[in-house]
């Protein structure tokens, strides 16, 4: 029996804390065989960062990977000493001598490879391997050291746990596992005894301090059993779960590609209710009517505001459209006139043209904007209009005329060099010990900014065209969103899209938009950076009516207005002002029942 441990910089910040580790790894190696990955010591790494920083702005990336990887070796050599010291038979290794073969890219290599040989040679001895994390070797002629980029000691010890086929990968950290919020600013936050591998993946912003997204990744695709846990307690900590694999091969051991699949769903049916007024309240109205009819909602897009109006467009199953419409119909009544009357009055709009969904999902598009802005790119190329977008951190959803559909996926599958998926979420069939709950962590995000193109002629290539130019200048969007609305703007139908951003990144990505939007002869561009982003995760809201309807609730009842809503299968995100944020974030924990009682000790 193998296991797999990996010691976090913290954990073996000083001698202490080394001697420490070695104590508890020596009780787990008395009756089995183990595998140590560590990082390095405390905040080595980024000391060495700043050693470099002051001789070079910008020091090349070869020479960044030969600093970097000291950090590691120093740990590993540290460690088997404490073991030894223990009397525990053991070795440290490096990235290179135990084979793990990377990418010949610098300072964010993929793993391409382990060969296990040497490992299990050792182990055969009956000695522990202690392995530097975050480190790996290229197959060129030259072989180079590599990193794998920041926080990558993670993705190696899940990566080793893979290719040993090692019984489960326990990830040691300052924290007692994954909460279900963050404790500093909900202190009734619990610490969760199990997560999903792609709830895990969908709460990046949140988790990818406990738990890289790589890793998690590697997780779900080779079915490797993690937990998460704390170097200084014997609690159980979190599982993270994923549903049992296809067998893979231990070639291409990371995915090259950014993206897993491409999805479709044609069974849907989109519903818009037009020039709604800008107040807390009227998406929980909504949405309520239409969880008391038990109607599954899927896709729920809020748009900016124009004036003090909105637009919120959804989806449903075919079959429930026409009850969806009334119950929209119903409300309309109650919203009153708009102040302004230019603005319209209160409509409800179904969209009569069939219409498909159409996404691309996969973990390796977070930090990658290129991905949304090829998307957007190759539906462009192929002549498919995109009615309506909507994103979460792992998924690109676009909804398009159903007769697009073919070509859209056909075209999709080639550019990405992907197939479809098979629809069956692995989130339904996982190896789960518990009943998932329909929402199990909430995430709030302060640094955004929001930004919005107003008045873009409806037709192929335009969103394309905004992605592509933030893409270029490596700038992240976070939510994308493009409505229903069309205006007329002199005979040209014209949409607006709208999308979140980095803080730090508004203002370069207004400057882009603005010139583009001259150039192209777009409408106004609108830069806001006061808002914040407050999320819901959880596997379980798939075929689980009302919740969103429960999340619009809770934040009209403490009068929150909302004024983005972007959603995919597991996730539903709403933008409010950043003041509103805590607020949003403490409501919405106890309004889904995750608040307890338990204090959870967070380092600060
Ligand atoms: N030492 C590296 C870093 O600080 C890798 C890791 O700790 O995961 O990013
Ligand atoms: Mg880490």
């Amino acid at each position: 029996m193998l296991i797999v441990q990996k010691y976090g910089g913290t954990s073996v910040g000083s001698v202490e804390r080394i001697k420490a580790v070695a104590q508890h790894i020596a009780k787990t190696a008395s009756d089995r065989s183990v595998v140590v990955v560590v990082s390095a010591m405390g905040k080595t790494t980024d000391g060495l960062v700043k050693l470099a920083n002051e001789i070079s702005s910008n020091p090349s990336r070869r020479e960044m990977d030969m600093l970097l990887s000291t950090g590691e070796q120093v740990t590993i050599a540290l460690m088997s000493i404490a073991l030894q010291e223990l009397g525990v038979p053991a070795i440290s290794l490096t990235g290179a001598q135990v084979g793990i073969v990377t990418e010949a890219e610098h300072s964010r290599a993929r793993i391409l490879q382990i060969k296990t040989q040497r490992i299990e040679e050792h182990l055969q001895l009956g000695e522990v391997v202690v392995v530097a994390g975050f480190q790996g070797i290229s197959q060129t002629r030259h072989q180079e050291i590599t990193t794998l980029g920041r926080g990558g000691s993670d993705t190696s010890a899940v990566a080793l746990a893979a290719a040993l086929q090692a019984e489960r990968c326990e990830i040691y950290t300052d924290v007692p596992g994954i909460l279900t919020t963050d404790p500093r600013i909900v202190p009734e936050a619990q610490l969760m005894s199990e997560i999903t591998c792609d709830e895990m993946l969908e709460l990046a912003s949140l988790g990818a301090k406990v738990l890289h997204p790589r890793a998690v990744e590697i997780a779900r695709n080779y079915g490797m059993p993690l937990v998460v846990l704390s170097s200084w307690s014997d609690a159980p900590g979190t599982r993270v779960v994923s549903a049992i694999p296809k067998r893979r091969a231990l070639q291409d051991l990371e995915l090259t590609k950014p993206v897993d699949a491409v999805e479709y769903d044609t069974n849907q049916a989109a519903i818009s209710m037009l020039h709604v007024p800008d107040r807390p309240g009227v998406a929980a109205k909504l949405f309520s009517g239409i969880a008391v009819q038990n109607i599954d909602v899927d896709l729920i897009i809020q748009s900016i505001h124009e004036g003090n109006t909105n637009d919120i467009a959804f989806t449903v199953g075919k079959d429930a459209l026409k009850q969806a419409a009334a119950v929209a119909d119903a409300i309309l009544p109650a919203l009153g006139k708009n102040s302004d009357p230019s603005l319209g009055e209160p409509e409800v709009k179904t969209e009569e043209r069939p219409i498909a969904k159409v996404s691309l999902v996969g973990a390796g598009m977070i930090g990658r904007p290129e991905v949304a802005a090829k998307m957007f790119e190759t539906l462009a190329a192929a002549g498919v209009n995109i009615v309506m977008i909507s994103t979460s951190e792992v998924k690109v959803s676009c909804v398009v005329d159903a007769e697009d559909c073919e070509k859209a996926v056909n075209s999709l599958c080639e550019a990405f060099d992907v197939d479809v998926a098979d629809t069956s979420s692995s989130c339904g069939s996982c190896e789960s010990e518990e009943i998932i709950p329909p929402v199990r962590a909430v995430a709030l995000d302060i640094k955004q900014a929001r930004l919005a193109v107003r008045k873009i002629s409806d037709r192929p290539g335009m969103a394309a065209k905004i992605f592509g130019l933030l893409a270029r200048e490596n700038i992240s969007v976070d939510m994308i969103i493009q409505s229903q609305r069309c205006y007329n703007v002199d005979g040209v139908l014209t949409r607006d899209i709208a999308f979140t951003v980095a803080e730090p990144d508004g203002e370069t990505a207004y400057q882009i938009l603005a010139n583009a939007a001259l150039e192209f002869g777009w409408g106004e561009v609108v830069l806001e950076s006061g808002i914040a982003k407050v999320s819901v995760v959880g596997c379980g809201m798939i075929a689980h009516p009302g919740v969103a309807a429960q999340m619009f609730e809770a934040l009209a009842a403490s009068q929150i207005n909302i004024l983005m809503i972007a959603t995919s299968e597991i996730k539903i995100s709403c933008v409010v002002e950043e003041e509103d944020g805590v607020k949003a974030l403490q409501a919405i924990h106890k309004a889904f029942g995750l608040s307890g009682n338990e204090v959870v000790k967070v380092p600060a």
